[in-house]
């Protein structure tokens, strides 16, 4: 908690992250793409900045107009999803053993939650169709 850069890896290990200035929490996406992406939803975590070591074997996939993940091409695992209006960048928290003691805090998306991804914890949610109206509210446009 409160560390100023926490250290992440692939499951083989090719691909190591360092995040500067971690958010502390988890943003929760329970979108369809995401769950087939991560295999449930997506555990995000950001950061101020980010050192990543092992970029030749990373590869992306660009999954909509305005999105591209990455992901680790000798594991398989995951790593992050880059919003490509802004280019900002959040990452698998579960890349992350320091993110272990994060809490959600927010939940995108929740109404396309399957029941076996449904969370308990109180934090606030968003349906898809609140998440996109606020995005068009700042500007974005989507297809
Ligand atoms: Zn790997
Ligand atoms: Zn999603």
């Amino acid at each position: 908690m409160g560390q100023d850069t926490i250290e992440g890896h692939c499951l083989c290990g090719a691909v190591q992250i360092a995040l500067s200035s971690p958010s502390g929490h988890i943003e929760v996406c329970q979108c369809d793409m995401c769950r087939r992406w991560s295999g449930a939803f997506y555990p995000a975590v950001t950061g101020e900045s980010f050192a990543i070591t092992g970029e030749d074997a990373i590869g992306t996939y660009q999954s909509s107009e305005w999105a591209e993940r990455a992901f680790c091409a000798k594991c398989g695992s995951g790593l992050w999803y880059r919003f490509l209006p802004t280019g900002k960048r959040s990452f698998l928290a579960g890349l992350f053993s320091d993110a272990d003691n994060y809490p959600v805090e927010k939940e995108i998306f929740c109404d396309e939650a399957p029941v076996w991804c449904k969370l308990d914890s109180d934090h606030p949610r968003q349906t898809g169709a609140e998440v996109i109206a606020e995005a068009r509210a700042a500007g974005f446009t989507f297809d």
